[in-house]
């Protein structure tokens, strides 16, 4: 099964696809967490991305559309996966028709703006496996250290105030056109961003027939 999760920064995209990949058995494919990992390594991927990563723009189509065709060409993606940030764009998701693949479903998780500026406030990051947590909502044990692996917590730097003002713009104007590329299709699935995690997937899997 091929899944798009869609919807806006901090809706809860990639707590979700960690949750739901793992009950599926198949792996999460996040544009976002390539390009950190790629910016933290100063690979030449990393230094074209920066800027726009911490500015909260788009990084342009060509680099993340390379990062998924390779990625979706590994073995473990074989038998489906879960994208969480990717497609942003139409050129993108039209990148992605011109691949071949074929999408399943598009769940959407929706969150007003006022919503999202709040939680991405209380958003954390594991600095050395990425696991993501909200200080309130996905709090770890002492909220200092990650759960899985013990690294410490730290806050994304495109989280400050100013650059989710951004992000937040750049979603409605560039990436909430997707939804009626993909409505066109028949495949969008709304689910709201505001309940607790568990039953946000309760919710996601019950709209997926699982
Ligand atoms: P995310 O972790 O999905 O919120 O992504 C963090 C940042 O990475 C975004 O604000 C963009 O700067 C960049 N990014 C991630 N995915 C994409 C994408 N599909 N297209 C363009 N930029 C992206």
């Amino acid at each position: 099964m091929n899944i798009i999760l869609f919807g806006p920064p901090g809706a809860g995209k990639g707590t979700q696809a960690e949750i739901i990949c793992q009950k599926l058995g198949i792996p999460t494919v996040s544009t976002g967490a390539v390009l950190r990992e790629a910016m933290k390594n100063g690979t030449p991927t990393g230094l074209k991305a920066k800027q726009y990563v911490e500015a909260g723009e788009l990084v342009p189509d060509a680099v993340v559309t390379a990062i998924i065709k390779d990625r979706l060409s590994e073995p473990d993606c074989a038998n489906g996966y879960i994208l969480d940030g990717f497609p942003r764009t139409i050129p993108q998701a039209e990148a992605l028709d011109a691949m071949g693949v074929k999408i399943d479903a598009v769940l959407s998780i929706e969150l007003s703006d006022e919503e999202i500026v709040n939680r991405l406030s209380n958003r954390r990051l594991c600095g050395v496996c990425g696991a993501s947590y909200h200080l309130l909502y996905n709090p770890t044990k002492d909220n200092v250290h990650c759960d899985k692996c013990g690294g410490e917590l730290i806050t994304r730097k495109d989280d400050d105030p100013k650059v989710v003002m951004n992000r937040l713009d750049t979603y409605h104007s560039q990436t909430e056109p997707l939804k009626a590329f993909y409505n066109a299709k028949g495949l969008v699935k709304t689910v709201s961003g505001s309940e607790t995690i568990p039953e946000i997937t309760r919710r996601i899997l019950a709209e997926l027939g699982i």
